[in-house]
């Protein structure tokens, strides 16, 4: 059997905490941010995976254990690739998700009155990255292509998920069972790179 280690989970988004739990097998023993009692770094990085570095260096040099961080957002192409990066901070200093998903629908409405009977393309983008103090140990990228739903639906998940539909679904994410998102989104499509690592 497989030695069991114990990995730092560096987010301190409770949504995203119990998902990336899920992923990891069970050899694997775990720890959150918060049995640390660690606030988040700055992230002042200008791409997903740069962001998700800070973190996961950020976390490990503070508890000396291997980190897996999570970088990710929404970007939508009629709002040249905003939130992207932001998504987080668009939701304000509480992460509050129905705020964040309000100013989505403000800024698609200010580019185009008439965008709920368009198409509006957007992806979730998750770039997970594992570090052991400043070494990066690896990083990957997962993508999942969709589309703004004309109107929130759903309460499963977290985020923007009651505004996104995956290509080839109906439902948004937020109407979906947890197991259903699992399968297709992207942390999961970056974790199914990353996992040799662990
Ligand atoms: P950060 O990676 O901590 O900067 O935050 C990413 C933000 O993107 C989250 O706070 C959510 O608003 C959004 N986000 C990332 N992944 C998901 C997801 O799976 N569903 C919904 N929203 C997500």
């Amino acid at each position: 059997m497989k030695k069991k280690f114990t990995l730092l989970i560096g987010t301190n988004n409770r949504g995203k905490l119990k998902e990336i739990r899920q992923l990891l097998p069970k050899s694997v023993k775990t720890k959150s941010t918060s049995q640390f009692k660690l606030k988040s770094p700055r992230e002042n990085g200008s791409t997903f995976e740069e962001n998700s570095l800070i973190k996961s260096k950020f976390f490990s040099n503070k508890t000396k254990l291997v980190c897996l961080a999570d970088d990710s957002g929404l970007e939508i192409d009629l709002l040249d690739k905003m939130p992207g990066i932001y998504s987080a901070r668009w939701g304000g200093k509480n992460n509050n998700f129905s705020k964040a998903i309000k100013k989505v629908y403000k800024e698609l409405n200010k580019k185009d009155k008439n965008w709920k009977k368009r198409k509006i393309k957007a992806r979730f983008i998750c770039v997970l990255s594992i570090c052991l103090l400043n070494k990066k140990i690896a990083v990957a990228t997962g993508k999942v292509e969709g589309t703004i739903s004309s109107k929130p639906k759903g309460k499963n998940g977290f985020g923007y998920d009651p505004i996104f539909i995956p290509n080839k679904y109906k439902k948004t994410f937020g109407e979906m069972s947890p197991y259903k998102k699992f399968k297709i989104d992207h942390r999961h499509q970056a974790f199914k790179k990353i996992k040799k690592f662990l």
